[in-house]
């Protein structure tokens, strides 16, 4: 397992008009070379925040970085100068976001979108990136690819559309693809050919996966290991299988149970987590789940769980798995 990217004790802020609002708060993760590693939790849980700061993608005039580091082959991102952190944008990550037209000039046909970076990065010429252009839309499986490239994007559907812009994210055979909610705008067919693609292209090209989404049906068809994020806070992390088959955080267990395409099979009726998550301007000092979390206990007002490991690759923030908790103190539902 080959670490190309961490994350470290990232911390941001948005200054608004009421003060500033912690987005991110700590959060720690690694990504391996050629894996997938979905980060999952509600909106506004801070998923795209942090996808959107390893590009350095945030907006200037309000955004602070107070701490943390974005490593990445063993340099600061958050350091890079601007120029050195667009030659990284164009040739080592890439992103994709939900609504293809965020990454689409919509006045200029597809093939020269595609081409620019390829020109301009990995100093191709003319002739060579079209070769490129033309072979990426094949790949992503665009018909007629070679009269495609002429076209503009008005004149493909949403999920053409969504290849193209994967196309153009992976034609300089990137390190890193990072992919927000990739799927989430199209319906469900299109939305499991496009997932199917990306696998078949991070096999073929050996990318590494940040695949940001609330939805756990996406993880479980792609990711090798996932981070729950709860109010700017990844609250677990584990493998694949250690978050559906052994979750241990309140807030995962809720996420799971509130899934209906998981539960199908099971006995248990579908819980929606109750309540809404709090407000990171005024958030207190203690666990951020506690007015949700139906094992709540004294101490979790009070203070902030640490982070606990409970093995080579699970992690949890909660005073359940704290061995300092009092076991009388821990429900006999998560005691057994
Ligand atoms: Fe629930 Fe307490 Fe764990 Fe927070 S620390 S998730 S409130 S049990
Ligand atoms: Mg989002």
């Amino acid at each position: 397992n080959e670490e190309i990217l961490s994350v470290n004790n990232l911390h941001i802020s948005f200054q608004t008009q009421t003060g500033a609002v912690k987005a991110v708060r700590g959060v720690n993760f690694k990504l391996n070379k050629g894996e997938t590693l979905a980060i999952v939790g509600e909106s506004g849980s801070g998923k795209s925040v942090t996808a959107k700061s390893i590009m350095r993608l945030l907006p200037k005039h309000n955004t602070l970085i107070p701490q943390g580091d974005i490593t990445y082959e063993g340099r600061d991102l958050l350091k890079l100068s601007l120029s050195d952190m667009q030659k990284v944008r164009g040739s080592e990550i890439s992103m994709v976001f939900q609504d293809p037209m965020t990454s689409l000039n919509p006045t200029m046909k597809i093939g020269k979108q595609i081409m620019e970076g390829l020109i301009k990065h990995q100093k191709m010429t003319k002739k060579e990136a079209k070769q490129r252009a033309f072979q990426m839309l094949k790949m992503v499986g665009i018909p007629n690819a070679e009269e495609r490239l002429d076209g503009y994007p008005h004149q493909f559907s949403g999920g053409m559309r969504q290849r193209v812009v994967i196309a153009m994210a992976l034609a300089c055979n990137p390190k890193v693809l990072i992919a927000d909610e990739p799927t989430t705008a199209l319906d469900v067919t299109i939305q499991a050919q496009i997932l199917r693609l990306m696998k078949d292209l991070q096999e073929k090209m050996d990318t590494a996966i940040v695949l940001i989404t609330h939805d756990l049906g996406v993880v479980a068809n792609m990711a090798n290991r996932v981070a729950v994020m709860y109010a700017g806070e990844i609250v677990e992390q584990g493998t694949l299988d250690e978050i559906f088959y052994k979750p241990q955080h309140p807030y995962t267990l809720g996420l799971l149970h509130s899934m209906p395409n998981l539960n199908a099979s099971r006995s248990e009726p579908l819980i929606p987590i109750p309540g809404s998550p709090p407000d990171l301007a005024t958030l207190g000092t203690g666990c951020p789940f506690a007015a949700r979390c139906p094992y709540t206990m004294k101490v979790c007002h009070d203070f902030h769980p640490e982070t606990t490991q409970l093995g080579e690759s699970h992690s949890v923030s909660c005073w359940l798995q704290d061995v300092r908790t009092p076991a009388e103190h821990v429900p006999e539902k998560v005691r057994s």
